[in-house]
């Protein structure tokens, strides 16, 4: 085989290896575990040394030891549940190996009388004599026992010797592929080649030799690699040609002024680089990035006005009906009023769609919001330049790479959401756009009061919000989050509505997992609208929304939350000019670990760096978006202990965009770290 460049061989079915049947492969396979390579990442655990063998007189009772003995008798008893045992001897004296549950004709190839056979094993002590119960390691080949061997953590089914049987012919047969890094990279590694790295991690010595060369090469590999599909990607989409639009500053400069506020640095800034891309000849494809509350709609309502007064038709969509409608309302008001703008809801009535389909068609409305009903295939546009998407976090590269193909050719693509995240993660989750960041919040925003109690406290609680309500204010409650049942949590929050309806009678409303849509969409309206006072839900609570009353919001059981979870709910509140208050309801006296992260929420406002407090405490895959991202978890790669390498990728990776090498010596890279299984179309 030319080994050279052959990723292919990794990439091959469990089948290629000897000694793997059917059952055994099932098991991998259910574990995720398909080719050669994903084995590759299942790391030693520890190490047991088989490799020095003693005379059985110098065995050592309870302990891991390695024999050559002869084989001189079996003894297999007919009564049920007694062992069958196999006497063995060396010229030093005699050893039983005993066998529960084993055939006698398994026990009689393993074990030939008169051969020397090497037997590996714990030694037990038994009426005088030593044993050895269950032998696994056991073979005339005395080479193959006296090893070290490794022990992987064990999965149902699979044997650590097959799996180190497995392991050691993958890696005797590891391609040696010629180094797809520069040599920049490379001298931060030692030079230390892929194969030789490989070799290296399994060696049972270097178990969890973090901070080696080899692990730091291939945690670059992994990272670089996704940063490098990424980058393809959004590269390919830039190459889309387009029909340029044409600003009219002019006409955007007086809607500004006519503002109630004045827009912050960053949204002129995220707005100018959203201009920059609408007004080239190259598809815009761009997520905008800002905390809970930065203000990105009036950013993307500028984009849209820009891009209508350019003679486009302009497509907003959000995830729910509810804040769809909030969009639609808020343009109604501030646009000019020869834009004719329209809402697709699920309550219009049929001839009121079918008109609004037909306007569309025929370029009569310039703007239209809804929710992904606007993408359904009966909707069509005559003119659609801008596609803009609110609170995506949910899309994963897959969607987003689908959704960059809607609208035709001449469509841009502007993408929203309120999760910020670590900035080492940035270019790992949202790598395949440009990305625009609002970090500064509106100036006259007024800091969310923290506080923790004690759920004996509920009392202190509740006469807090008797005051509020009094005070005509609203109030949020959020039910614990019980992840190990649904139902649980849902009950929960049932439980929980009932208690407080008793307290305010029919001044309670709620929100579950369950609740029917339409039920939910008007249960929501209902709290806009200030028609009762307290909203008990579980975390389902929609983001986005604005509820300008709702000021005061209690999130009990709130250790089971992460950080950035947390600020994410705190955000439903202190959106108006209200004094607004966060409540976070604990069971019992803190932990270290829990003080910590109050101590930073109350502490800080700031998503962004929550985000990466969070990560610390967390570690990254509980990082919101991140499940959903359609990236795969890292295998040795970690954004906390390997901040430094993410940020070389990051570098590399603009001088290699810069520079625009050909990507084709990073084929086996890529092929073989396809961490978005996207990649097909690329190399
Ligand atoms: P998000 O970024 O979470 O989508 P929104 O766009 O809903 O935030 O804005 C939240 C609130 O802030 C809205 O009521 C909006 O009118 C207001 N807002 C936006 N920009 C500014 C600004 N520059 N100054 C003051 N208020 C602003
Ligand atoms: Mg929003």
């Amino acid at each position: 085989m030319n080994n050279k460049t052959n990723y292919e061989y990794l990439l091959s079915d469990l089948s290629t290896l000897s000694g793997v049947g059917t059952k055994t492969k099932n098991l991998l396979k259910k574990k995720n575990i398909n080719n050669l390579f994903d084995l590759l990442w299942k790391l030693p655990k520890s190490y047991t040394d088989r490799s020095l063998s003693s005379k059985i007189k110098d065995l050592k009772i309870g302990e891991i030891q390695t024999v050559s003995v002869i084989p001189q008798k079996y003894n297999f008893p007919r009564i049920r549940k007694l062992p069958n045992r196999v006497l063995c001897a060396d010229e030093t004296g005699e050893i039983d190996c005993i066998f529960f549950n084993s055939y006698e004709g398994y026990i009689k190839k393993i074990l030939p009388l008169g051969k020397e056979i090497t037997v590996s094993g714990k030694i037990g002590y038994f009426r005088n004599k030593y044993q050895i119960t269950n032998p696994k390691y056991v073979s005339e080949d005395s080479a193959l026992i006296k090893q070290v061997h490794n022990n992987y953590s064990l999965m149902d089914g699979v044997s650590e010797k097959i799996y180190n049987k497995i392991l050691s012919q993958i890696i005797s047969n590891l391609p040696d592929f010629s180094e797809w890094h520069s040599k920049n990279i490379m001298s931060k590694f030692q030079n230390i080649s892929w194969n030789k790295s490989i070799k290296e991690l399994h060696k049972p010595e270097n178990i969890g030799n973090y901070k080696s060369n080899f692990y730091r090469r291939l945690a670059f590999d992994e990272i670089f690699s996704t940063f490098l599909v990424n980058s393809e990607i959004r590269k390919k989409i830039k190459r889309i040609k387009k029909k340029n639009k044409i600003i009219n500053t002019i006409k955007q400069n007086s809607f500004i002024e006519n503002l109630d506020f004045t827009l912050t640095k960053d949204q002129i800034k995220s707005l100018n680089e959203i201009n920059k891309d609408l007004s080239s000849s190259n598809k815009m494809f761009r997520l905008l990035q800002g905390d809970v509350g930065s203000g990105k709609t009036i950013v993307s309502l500028l984009a849209a006005l820009n891009t209508i007064n350019s003679g486009f038709q302009v497509a907003l969509m959000a995830p729910t009906e509810i804040l769809a409608r909030q969009h639609f309302n808020l343009a109604k008001k501030i646009f000019p009023t020869n834009i004719n703008l329209e809402l697709i809801s699920g309550k219009s009535e049929y001839r009121e769609k079918k008109e609004i389909l037909k306007k569309l068609e025929n370029n009569k409305i310039n703007i239209i919001f809804g929710t992904h009903a606007i993408f359904q295939k009966k909707v069509i546009y005559k003119k659609l330049g801008l596609i803009i998407i609110d609170e995506q976090h949910k899309f994963g590269v897959n969607q987003r790479k689908r959704l960059s193909d809607k609208g035709g050719v001449d469509c841009d693509v502007l993408l929203m959401t309120a999760t910020p995240i670590p900035r080492t993660l940035t270019m790992t989750i949202y790598g395949d756009m440009d990305i625009s960041i609002i970090r500064e919040k509106p100036k006259n925003r007024k800091p969310i009061k923290t506080y923790s109690k004690l759920e004996t406290k509920i009392d202190d609680v509740l006469k807090f919000i008797n005051n509020q309500i009094k005070l005509g204010n609203q109030i949020f409650w959020v039910c614990p989050l019980i992840e190990e049942s649904k139902k649980l949590d849902h009950s929960s929050a049932v439980l929980k509505f009932k208690y407080l309806n008793k307290k305010f009678p029919n001044q309670v409303s709620l929100l579950h997992g369950k609740t029917h849509l339409e039920e939910k969409n008007t249960i929501l309206n209902d709290f806009l609208n200030n028609k009762f006072k307290i909203l008990v839900s579980t975390t389902i609570i929609e983001v986005g929304i604005d509820f300008p009353n709702a000021n005061v919001i209690v999130i009990e059981n709130a250790n089971k939350f992460g950080l950035s979870q947390l600020h994410q709910l705190r955000g439903r509140v202190g959106r108006g000019n209200k004094d607004s208050t966060c409540i976070l309801m604990f069971k019992s006296n803190l932990s270290d670990n829990a003080k910590k992260r109050i101590k930073i929420l109350k502490n800080s406002n700031d998503g962004f760096l929550i985000s990466e407090e969070d990560m610390k405490l967390r570690g990254f895959g509980d990082i919101l978006g991140f499940k959903q991202s359609g990236i795969k978890n890292f295998k040795l790669a970690d954004p906390i202990h390997n901040n430094d390498l993410f940020i070389l990728a990051e570098k590399e990776m603009k001088r290699i965009e810069k520079s625009d090498k050909d990507i084709r010596k990073f084929k086996p890279l890529i092929k073989l770290y396809d961490r978005a299984d996207i990649i097909n179309d690329i190399v």
